[in-house]
């Protein structure tokens, strides 16, 4: 709850300073960026990807709760993402990459998406991040959303933990209740192993400050499909909370230059 009332506290505060102040802190980060994300994914002519990245998803389900996260302290605050993040943190779903294991640690979404594909957007983006328990580094997998499919079941499983978390009527919505996850079925019979599959590769950054470096990127070539509706229900929350105040949720950093960095690209 006190969490709850900062966030709160802070929209009311910082409603009117919000454009300037994300533009005032992306062109200070934008001064020093270097090796940060998003970027633009140029896709012709990438060399191919030697990485060993094997997901592996030991049980059907990942036991969740729902988090509103600011992403931000301090005069830096500017948005909210709301979050599911795996509740306790278990070695059931993990990924190894080059022989280092990372442990699934939340997923949470962007709208519009935060990486581009020959600079152009897609209607949103997943990210699902993975930790390495003890150096605490960070392995992303980036998958695209494209709206005008059939509903999805597991997006409409988060947007309805999202609607309760998002009530301000609830007493308590900093957090919502258990739920279960099935990363073995985020579109139909797709599992994370299979977005992870195909992707490009790109050593990065966290999106959001302190834009912390060294987050090794796999941003999936194959799509998720959600229905247009329920990508109407979670642009909704952007204004639905907060007294219908604009209120921005899953906003998206603009992409980041390359710089020396090449891009991989696993294809199959
Ligand atoms: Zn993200």
């Amino acid at each position: 709850m006190k969490k709850m009332y900062k966030i709160l506290l802070s929209v009311l505060v910082s409603q009117l300073l919000f454009t300037a102040s994300w533009a005032q802190s992306e062109a200070k980060s934008d001064k020093k960026t270097t090796n940060e994300s998003p970027i633009n994914i140029n896709t012709a002519n990438l060399p191919a990807d030697n990485n060993n990245l094997v997901v592996t998803l030991k049980s059907n389900g990942t036991s969740s709760e729902c988090h509103l996260d600011d992403n931000y302290s301090g005069d830096e605050e500017k948005y909210v993402n709301v979050k599911v993040y795996a509740a306790p943190m278990s070695a059931k779903n993990n990924l190894t990459l080059n022989g280092t294991t990372y442990t699934f640690l939340q997923c949470h979404f962007h709208l519009q998406s935060e990486h581009t594909l020959n600079k152009k957007a897609e209607d949103m983006e997943a990210h699902f991040v993975f930790q390495d328990t003890v150096t605490k580094g960070l392995v992303v997998i980036g998958v695209f959303m494209k709206k005008g499919g059939k509903d999805n079941s597991f997006f409409a499983t988060v947007l309805t933990q999202f609607e309760d978390l998002l009530d301000p009527k609830k007493s308590d919505n900093s957090h919502g209740s258990d739920f279960t996850i099935n990363l073995n079925k985020l579109d139909g019979n797709t599992s994370l192993t299979d977005y992870a599959g195909t992707y490009y590769n790109y050593d990065g950054s966290l999106t959001t400050p302190p834009f912390t470096k060294g987050v090794q990127w796999f941003v999936s070539q194959k799509k998720m499909s959600i229905s247009n509706s329920q990508y109407t229900q979670f642009k909704q929350f952007r204004y639905k909370y907060s007294s219908g105040k604009k209120y921005p949720i899953g906003y998206a950093r603009h992409v980041q230059p390359l710089g020396n960095r090449t891009v991989t690209s696993k294809t199959k």
